[in-house]
C-alpha cells in the first residue's frame, strides 16, 4: 500500500505513454488445471455430470448440467488446495503446522480467510491506480488479508497484521469471489491482494470461482517479498501482477526489524519466479500496467546504505528493462521502538541518495515519492 499524493514519476525514466501497447494474455495452459475437467459423464449417472443416480439427482438433466458440473469442480479445487493447511509450508517458514486443525504458525493465521478491508485505492503506483494518467482515477481494488508471516517491527498495518489480531472477518472463496466481481464491476484497473501469502489455498480457490463468473481484469500480488517458491508457482497463470518488496539486502538488517536471518535470499529467488511469470512490465495505450512485476522499496532511515545495495542487485538481476522499480520515501514513524533510528523520519536528502543511484543505473521504469509522503493519517483505518 502506499500513501496519498505519493507518486512522482521521474520523466527522464518512466515514459508510459511511448511503451509499445501489448494486451496480456494468459492461455490455458498458464491456468491450473482442475482433476474436475476430466471427470466423464457415465450412462448410470445423471447426464447433468453429478455423480449421482439420475433417480436422486433432482438436476432436471441437461438443463441443470453446467451447474452441477461447477458445482463438483469447486469442491475438488477446495479439496485439493485446502489440504496445503494440513502441514502449512506456505512460506519459507515451514511451520509445518496443521492450520486446519487449528495450530497456528508463525504468522498467527487460521485456515479460513480472514479479510479487513476491502476498498478502491486511489494511491497505489499510478500505473495500477490511474493516478496522473491520461485516463479516468478508477482506482485499485484492493483486498487487505489480516496477519503476516513476516511482522516487521516497523509495520504500518499491525493493526490487521500481527499474529493476535482480532480484526477482520472470516470469508469463504465463494464470497471472496463475489467481492472481485464486485469490485470490477465498480469499475476498478485491478484486484490487489495485500499481504496474501498465508491464505493462498483460498485465494486461488477464489480466484478460479471468480475468472470462470468473468473476472478479466488483472490480479495483483502484493506481498512483502518473503515467500516461497513452490507457493508462487501454484500462482502461475492466475496472477498478472507481482507487487513485492525487497526490503533489505543486508541479514543483518532483516534480523533486526524482521527477526528473519534470510530474507535477502528468499527474497531474489522469490522474485526471479515472479518475473520469470510475468515477463518484462507491459501497459495499455493509457499507461496501465496489464502484466509485469513493480519491486517496492521502502528508504528506511539509518538504512540508505542497504537502499543502495538493493538498487544495485535489482539492476543486476533484472536489468533496466525487466521490472518497475518503485522506490518509497513514505517511512512513518510511529514511535516507541525500540530502535531509537526508526522513532526518527527519514530524511529527505537520503532518499534522494538512493533515487540518484537508480538513476545512475537508468532503470526504464522508476516511481519515487514527493517530500510529504509520510503521514500518519495516510494510514487506513482498519476494520
Ligand atoms: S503461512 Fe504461516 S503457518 Fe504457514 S509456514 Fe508461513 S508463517 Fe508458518
Amino acid at each position: 500500500m502506499t500513501d496519498k499524493k505519493s507518486f512522482e514519476i521521474n520523466g527522464s525514466h518512466v515514459n508510459f505513454q511511448n511503451q509499445n501497447h501489448v494486451a496480456a494474455v494468459i492461455s490455458d495452459s498458464d491456468i491450473i488445471p482442475s482433476k474436475a475437467e476430466n471427470v466423464a459423464v457415465s450412462e448410470t449417472l445423471c447426464n447433468c455430470g453429478s455423480k449421482a443416480p439420475e433417480a436422486n439427482c433432482g438436476s432436471g438433466g441437461l438443463d441443470k448440467a453446467e451447474k452441477h458440473i461447477s458445482e463438483q469442480k469447486n469442491q475438488e479445487t477446495t479439496e485439493k488446495y485446502s489440504t496445503l493447511y494440513d502441514n502449512c509450508r506456505l512460506c519459507p517458514f515451514c511451520c509445518q503446522v496443521n492450520r486446519n486443525a487449528g495450530i497456528k504458525g508463525r504468522c498467527g493465521a487460521p485456515s479460513e480467510i480472514r479479510v479487513s478491508n476491502i476498498q478502491k485505492h486511489e494511491w497505489e503506483e499510478p500505473c495500477l491506480s490511474g493516478q496522473g494518467l491520461k485516463t479516468p482515477v478508477k482506482g485499485s481494488g484492493t483486498v487487505f488479508f489480516t496477519h503476516c508471516p513476516l511482522g516487521c517491527v516497523f509495520c504500518q498495518n499491525r493493526q490487521i497484521s500481527r499474529r493476535s489480531t482480532s480484526l477482520g472477518r472470516e470469508m469463504s472463496a465463494d464470497v471472496l469471489a463475489s467481492e472481485f466481481l464486485r469490485l470490477q464491476q465498480s469499475g476498478v484497473h485491478n484486484i490487489n491482494l495485500v499481504t496474501p501469502t498465508h491464505f493462498v489455498p483460498g485465494i486461488i480457490e477464489a480466484l478460479l470461482i471468480a475468472k470462470s463468473k468473468g473476472l478479466t481484469v488483472p490480479v495483483v500480488y502484493n506481498s512483502s517479498g518473503y515467500e516461497s517458491e513452490e507457493t508462487l508457482q501454484l500462482l502461475s497463470g492466475l496472477i498478472d501482477i507481482y507487487l513485492p518488496d525487497y526490503k533489505y539486502f543486508s541479514s543483518h538488517l532483516s534480523e533486526l526489524y524482521s527477526v528473519v536471518p534470510d530474507y535477502q535470499e528468499k527474497c531474489e529467488a522469490a522474485l526471479k519466479v515472479m518475473q520469470k511469470q510475468t515477463g518484462k512490465p507491459l501497459f495499455d495505450e493509457n499507461g496501465i500496467m496489464k502484466r509485469g512485476t513493480i519491486v517496492r522499496h521502502l528508504v528506511l532511515p539509518g538504512c540508505d546504505y542497504d537502499s543502495l545495495k538493493v538498487v544495485s542487485r535489482l539492476h543486476l538481476l533484472f536489468g533496466k528493462e525487466g521490472i518497475v522499480l518503485s522506490l518509497m520515501s513514505q517511512y512513518t514513524p510511529t514511535g516507541n521502538l525500540p530502535f531509537p533510528e526508526l522513532n526518527e523520519k527519514l530524511p529527505y536528502s537520503a532518499y534522494l541518495r538512493v533515487v540518484a543511484s537508480a538513476q545512475k543505473y537508468k532503470f526504464r521504469y522508476l516511481y519515487t515519492q514527493s517530500e510529504e509522503s509520510a503521514a500518519e493519517s495516510f494510514i487506513p483505518v482498519f476494520i
